[in-house]
């Protein structure tokens, strides 16, 4: 199943992404693009690209659509990123019926670990600790206060289907898990096409810890150590490291080994990551599998030196992984900052619109995974994330060091980022010392009164580069 064409069913930076991984691999790339995405950076990344409408997301959306033109362009491959149709079970079912390779899990193991509910039960299956919550979906509000009260409260409210940080609803009392009830059904209808719901215990200030694998279609399963992704701001991931200098090794090598399990459960096959949270008392709870590459997957590769987009690859191939969990070691630490399009000052209110100007941060130790240049304007149809920079450095003082120098290296002019913000995060005697949870971000409001750190410039400055990015230079 060797394969030596692939359509990229993605945009953004993890599209960029692939196209390189391709390269490497002497993969021609497929990249598809929408007509707002005409001057997008993927498109200039792949080998070859194709238009996929004029809509904005339908395109990006529609499985049968994408998968005809991999077979009309000759493709043998599809990689479908993370987000748009990634954790779609019929993406990867279509592509099996046509013939072509799906980079990532079975259709039936996206079905199985897709669905939280689902995923619990596999867990508790493979003998995992699962989160304390509900036996399956909830049939009614009555059916959810009945369960609340017996796990006992504050509960979250979960959408079953969820993902990215929505439908998700801390309810604090019973009137709360009312009033919350119908607006979660209606948020996972409208997002994810579908209304069940369950309950789960709230573990308070938890730290967000998820583990990465990789299973080939041998059945050797092995784990590429953990991520802690604690530094979030409304159940969204702003700031990842790895490994997290919060556990100990022997926690390090219960958690692979919790992860490795569930993988196995589920006879999953391609990369995955399987989250857990942390509670106070040193508990690990398992909390969902994702069944797809993850935006934070640059991290692990930075401190393990394997390639997880080359490793999807390979897998999806047929290739055995050539690795067993002994020859896996970690080094140093990493650091992933999720430069988004925003103004924090602002609510982190999405700043869309043209970089007039863009540096990149560079020097020993930093990476940059971004999806724009100078003169790109950003559309405002998708994801404000623009950029992830990635920092390694051997131990954590000097992550915090380096990652401060390459966040003021990195210049992008004429929209708003987080950037600032960051800055501010790292000054933080807490998270200087390695002590944080999911907490942190609403604990300290006062990290929003920097002083605007707009980049000023002239306007002939602003004008100069309109005309050179125009004229293509
Ligand atoms: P990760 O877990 O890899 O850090 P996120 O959970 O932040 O990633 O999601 C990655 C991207 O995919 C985001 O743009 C998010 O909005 C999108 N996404 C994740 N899950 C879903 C889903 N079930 N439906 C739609 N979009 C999703
Ligand atoms: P998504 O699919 O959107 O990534 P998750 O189930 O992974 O949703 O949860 C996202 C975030 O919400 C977690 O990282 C954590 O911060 C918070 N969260 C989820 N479940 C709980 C819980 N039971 N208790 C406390 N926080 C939770
Ligand atoms: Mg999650």
């Amino acid at each position: 199943m060797a394969i030596s064409k692939l359509l990229i069913a993605n945009r953004g930076e993890i599209a960029v992404r692939i196209a390189r991984a391709c390269k490497e691999l002497g993969i021609r790339s497929v990249a598809i693009f929408s007509e707002a995405d005409r001057y997008a950076l993927h498109v200039k990344k792949a080998d070859e690209s194709h238009r996929i409408g004029s809509d904005p997301l339908a395109g990006y959306l529609n499985p049968h659509h994408i998968v005809n033109l991999a077979v009309e362009t000759g493709c043998d491959a599809l990689h479908p990123g993370y987000g748009f149709l990634s954790e779609n079970a019929e993406l990867a079912a279509i592509c099996r019926q046509r013939g072509i390779t799906f980079v990532g899990p079975s259709a039936e193991s996206i079905a199985a670990m897709g669905d939280k509910t689902r995923a619990r039960q596999t867990a508790l299956a493979a003998g995992v600790p699962v989160t304390p919550g509900s036996d399956g979906n909830l049939s009614d509000v009555e059916d959810a206060v009945n369960q609340a009260a017996a796990i006992g409260y504050p509960v979250m409210l979960k959408a079953t289907s969820g993902g990215g940080g929505r439908g998700i609803r801390r309810c604090d009392n019973e009137k709360e898990l009312r009033q919350n009830y119908e607006r979660v059904i209606s948020e996972a209808t409208k997002a994810f096409g579908s209304a069940e719901v369950f309950l789960e215990k709230c573990i308070i200030e938890p730290r967000h810890i998820e583990v990465q694998i990789l299973a080939d279609s041998q059945g050797s399963v092995v784990h590429l150590y953990e991520r802690d992704c604690s530094i979030q701001r409304r159940n969204q991931k702003l700031i990842e490291v790895a490994p997290s200098p919060q556990l100990n090794d022997e926690q390090r090598e219960y958690i692979g080994q919790l992860a490795v399990r569930v993988a196995r459960e589920c006879g999953y096959v391609n990369a995955g990551t399987v989250e857990f949270l942390l509670d106070h008392d040193g508990s690990f709870y398992f909390m969902e599998m994702n069944t797809r590459v993850q935006v934070e997957h640059t991290i692990t590769e930075e401190i393990t030196g394997i390639d997880i987009i080359k490793s999807q690859i390979r897998i999806a191939a047929g290739e055995p992984l050539g690795l067993s969990q002994k020859d896996i070691s970690h080094r140093g630490f990493a650091a992933q900052f999720r430069i988004n399009a925003e103004d924090p000052k602002n609510g982190f209110l999405p700043s869309f619109g043209r970089i007039s100007r863009y540096y990149s941060a560079g020097g020993p130790g930093v990476r940059t995974d971004a999806a724009m240049y100078s003169g790109y304007e950003i559309p405002p149809y998708y994801d404000s994330m623009c950029a992830k920079l990635i920092v390694w450095a051997r131990d954590w003082p000097e992550l915090i060091e380096r990652s401060h120098r390459a966040l003021s290296d990195m210049a992008i002019y004429g929209v708003q980022t987080t950037i600032p913000y960051y800055q501010q995060i790292l000054d933080h005697p807490d998270f200087r010392a390695a002590r944080f949870n999911t907490g942190f971000v609403e604990r300290n409001p006062q990290l929003l009164e920097y002083s605007s750190k707009t980049r000023p410039e002239s306007v002939a400055a602003a004008i100069a580069a309109a005309i050179a990015s125009q004229a293509g230079l």
